[in-house]
């Protein structure tokens, strides 16, 4: 196979070329996502660098070495800050930017050397770089956005290409006389460039936009100030919890949880402590509950939590717990101050029986009453937390329908 190095620069050169500028053009979408900020700037100094290179063609061997090189160093040292920065395990190892630094700052120097001297120390470089990347890639991001996978992959081969020019061009120094002779080792690294440009590239942009797309996903259904779920998410996942609790004829307890005199907050320590307070409160209540169990913040200071299959004794137990836990453990405030808080609970149960149970057993059930719908059960805690509320708040009340009482727990005085 004959491997012609300036037939494969120039799909390469105006490859990079397309894919800066779809980035340019796309990052003016996402200015906020500065993995692919860093990863298009990756893209826009390889492709310097490349033309750097190939400036030989018209300008001094030398000039185009002393410009070329540093910036296809700093292209590879800008992609694995991208990469570091999506995958989110810490920051790029000094001795990545440092190896960058001193190849760049050596540049001149090498220019004394030999070709295949130079070029085996270059391939030596971006070997470590395209090797260092692509691992930390395997270890930390192949189960994350699997795009990444083209990443580490092509990368890897990237790494692989290059210690093999290197090898070539220190076993057969004649090979690495000019930069546009074909050698094997330099057609397969002008080879790999380009599988790298659409493998990695690709596969680096998809990865980010994906979890832009999760990221939005996430701000959508949950409370930006307390991270648990918000109303709109709460609904069709509550709607969805009574029809299953109805199938499986399995009990679903709803709790609503309304702090008391949270106004006080507010007024007395300002509206950051309120918002300090509501976190601490909901961190409490999360750290109490169960994978399964359904956590939201419906509006303001009032949440719920959903338990499924949770019978009477079991939600009473859950709810004693959750009001103790809260009067127990004072909220910080801004300097460490404590701040006493209380919260006030309204519990109602869906119990699958003949009165809850789908048009087909019902059928079976002369007798049965109208069935409970989400939205009655919402109703019932309600009305037990506005008892709770009634009866001196920091309880819990227990909607029962017969007789039309509240049993009130008294959780502390
Ligand atoms: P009660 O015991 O009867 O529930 O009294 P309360 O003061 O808790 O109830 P009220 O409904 O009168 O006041 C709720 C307050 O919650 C009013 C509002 O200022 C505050 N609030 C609602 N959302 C937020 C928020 O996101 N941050 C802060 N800091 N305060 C909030
Ligand atoms: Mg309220
Ligand atoms: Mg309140």
């Amino acid at each position: 196979m004959h491997l012609d190095v300036p037939s494969l620069m120039l799909p390469l050169g105006l490859g990079y070329l397309l894919f800066a500028w779809q980035l340019v053009l796309v990052r003016r979408r996402l200015a906020a996502d500065r993995a692919l900020a860093l990863w298009t700037k990756g893209c826009v100094f390889l492709l310097a660098g490349m033309v750097g290179l190939l400036s030989r063609l018209v300008l001094p061997e030398w000039l185009s070495i002393v410009v070329g090189n540093p910036l296809v160093l700093c292209g590879m040292l800008y992609f694995t800050q991208a990469v570091y920065l999506l995958v989110g395990k810490g920051p790029v190892p000094r001795w990545i930017t440092a190896l960058v630094v001193a190849s760049a700052l050596a540049t001149p120097v090498l220019l004394a050397w030999p070709m295949s001297v130079r070029s085996m120390i270059f391939s030596v470089v971006l070997m470590l770089l395209s090797g260092a990347l692509s691992l930390h890639v395997f270890r930390h991001a192949w189960h994350a956005e699997s795009t990444m996978r083209a990443v580490a992959l092509t990368m890897l081969m990237l790494s692989v290409a290059h210690a093999l020019r290197a090898l070539q061009a220190g076993l057969v120094p004649d090979q690495y006389l000019n930069f546009f002779q074909s050698s094997l080792g330099q057609g397969i690294v002008v080879l790999l460039a380009f599988l790298a440009l659409l493998g990695s590239g690709v596969g680096f942009v998809m990865a980010s936009l994906e979890r832009t797309a999760k990221n939005m996903e996430f701000l959508a259904s949950h409370d930006a100030l307390t991270g648990c779920l918000n109303r709109r998410s709460f609904d069709p996942l509550f709607s969805h919890e009574v029809a299953r609790s109805r199938r499986s004829a399995e009990p679903l307890a709803l709790l609503l949880l309304d702090l008391d005199h949270f106004k006080q907050v507010n007024d007395l320590h300002g509206h950051r402590s309120g918002d300090l307070v509501l976190q601490a409160f909901a961190r409490r209540v999360q750290g109490r509950l169960r994978s399964a169990d359904v956590f939201a913040r419906l509006g303001g200071e009032e949440f719920a939590v959903l338990l499924p299959s949770t019978d009477l004794a079991g939600a009473q137990h859950v709810a004693d717990a959750l009001c103790r836990a809260v009067a127990e453990n004072p909220a910080q405030l801004p300097g460490g101050r404590p701040f006493a808080l209380t919260v006030s609970l309204g519990l109602a149960m869906f119990e699958p029986g003949p009165a809850n149970a789908g048009p087909a057993e019902r059928g079976a059930h002369s007798g049965a009453t109208a069935q409970v719908s989400p939205e009655l059960l919402y109703m019932r805690a309600d009305q037990a937390l506005y008892e709770a509320k009634r009866q001196g708040r920091n309880r819990v009340a227990v909607w029962r329908e017969q007789p039309l009482a509240f049993e009130d727990l008294v959780v502390s005085a």
